[in-house]
């Protein structure tokens, strides 16, 4: 099943049009599917209920004018860091199953009904975690001593901050707002508790000029 998900996701790949930018081609695709590693962080959040299982489905999720913005500030970042990702598909695809979003290097998967019901604030808070697991993914952000400290999912929340301050589309009361959110989520195997968890987003942000 796992196998035919996977397919599934690549061969939906392939048609997607490309956010990250329109000048695909086949071979430059070629060239870089077998350097890419998959990953699927399982992300959590104060509202998430861990699923029994999940599934990415191959249909694009609806993203607001907002989120976008987010990733029109992204892509440029990202391939000015590795321009190898100018011919990366990167969509934001229905996260079913579960009330959460995971990301890797196949993009990022949410749950659109959890979404509707979250503030955009929150939305993008999300979104920027996502992206560095897609970061992380990519290489673009190294394993540095953040991460071994407290892991990807640690180094995601503090990347989330330097991303939403450097975008400048963040201010810091939409940052406070992300932070009331996250902070009474509970802890896991993966995941600091909330309270960690904010003050890396704090942290990232404050210490983003
Ligand atoms: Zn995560």
């Amino acid at each position: 099943m796992k196998k035919l998900l996977f397919l599934l996701l690549v061969a939906f790949l392939v048609i997607q049009p490309n956010p990250i930018t329109s000048r695909a081609t086949e071979s430059a695709r070629a060239a870089t599917s077998n350097t890419v590693q998959f990953q699927l962080p399982s992300c959590s959040y104060n509202a998430a209920m861990p699923g029994a299982g999940y599934q990415i489905l191959p249909q694009p999720a609806p993203v607001t004018f907002r989120q976008q913005q987010l990733f029109d500030w992204f892509s440029p970042w990202a391939i000015a860091r590795n321009p190898i990702l100018q011919n990366m598909r990167f969509p934001i695809l229905v996260l079913a199953g579960e009330r959460n979003a995971r990301a890797g290097a196949f993009g990022i998967a949410i749950n659109p009904q959890w979404f509707a019901e979250l503030d955009e604030d929150i939305t993008i808070g999300i979104y920027a975690h996502e992206l560095g697991h897609v970061s992380q993914a990519y290489g673009l952000i190294p394993v540095d001593q953040l991460a071994q400290r407290y892991g990807a999912e640690g180094q995601a929340d503090y990347f989330a901050g330097t991303l939403l301050k450097a975008s400048r589309q963040f201010s810091p009361a939409q940052m406070q707002k992300l932070i009331d959110w996250v902070t009474p989520s509970v802890g896991d195997q993966s995941h600091a508790p909330g309270s960690v968890r904010a003050d890396l987003m704090r942290a990232g942000y404050n210490n983003t000029p």
